[in-house]
């Protein structure tokens, strides 16, 4: 599971953020000052992902990030910023920072942009190792296996294909035709059908009731969308 650190003094701002977060799958913890989130983070090592408020009581976002890079390039890095700080963008980006969200967001804005980055930042942890996270599951592109709460599932090379195509185009309605494609290529002579059989048992093997699938959805007439759930 993806650990996600939180600094913002704002307290029902903060609480917003955390619920939000964990309601996705990520574990969070918090901080109110810039020195606390410093505090946490020489501590404990396994954080993959920092948003850092920029306006704070004590030193601010920017220092907090400078701070956190003269030790740690890898952490992903995240600053808020208000919408009237258009140069703190620019200056939080040049103090080593990944991405900025502008204040006010949407808790789908904030958790859109921490996915992309922890994609890109967990390619650097641990040797190069390619897992992508989506919601409980784990996706590992190296050893092409996938987990779901820590725990593995068995799947086919097929079906480790579907995943990644749903997983790399999160909440995106996939067309059959596309998923045929891309899976089993352009000269593969047959037809959607053999699509709709691997997303059952893809279903019957993630979803917790096949029947009302929370994870694969059913685009009527079309085809198929993966949703992280919730
Ligand atoms: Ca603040």
């Amino acid at each position: 599971m993806s650990k996600v650190l939180i600094l913002e003094d704002e307290e029902d701002i903060r609480e917003f953020i955390v619920i939000n977060l964990k309601r996705v799958g990520y574990e969070v913890l918090q901080a109110s000052s810039g020195e606390e989130a410093l505090e946490i983070i020489s501590k404990k090592e396994d954080i993959n992902i920092a948003v850092l408020d920029v306006m704070l009581p004590g030193i601010d976002g920017f220092e907090v990030c400078k701070k956190i890079r003269q030790t740690n390039q890898t952490l992903g890095v995240i600053m808020l910023t208000a919408k009237t700080q258009e140069m703190d963008k620019i200056n939080g980006l040049t103090m080593g920072a990944d991405d900025y969200v502008v204040k006010p967001f949407s808790p789908a804005e904030l958790v859109a942009r921490i996915d992309s980055l922890n994609r890109r930042v967990s390619l650097l942890h641990e040797g190069n190792k390619d897992e992508w996270i989506s919601g409980p599951f784990k996706l590992d592109n190296t050893a092409r296996s996938l987990f779901k709460n820590d725990k593995e599932i068995e799947i086919t090379e097929i079906e480790y294909l579907i995943l990644k195509l749903f997983i790399e185009n999160e909440s995106k309605a996939l067309s059959r035709e596309h998923i045929l494609d891309e899976v089993w290529g352009v000269n593969y002579f047959g037809d959607g059908k053999i699509v709709d059989v691997n997303i059952r048992r893809i279903r019957q093997k993630i979803e917790d009731e096949p029947s009302d699938p929370k994870f694969i959805k059913t685009v009527w007439g079309y085809g198929y969308r993966w949703r992280r759930g919730n």
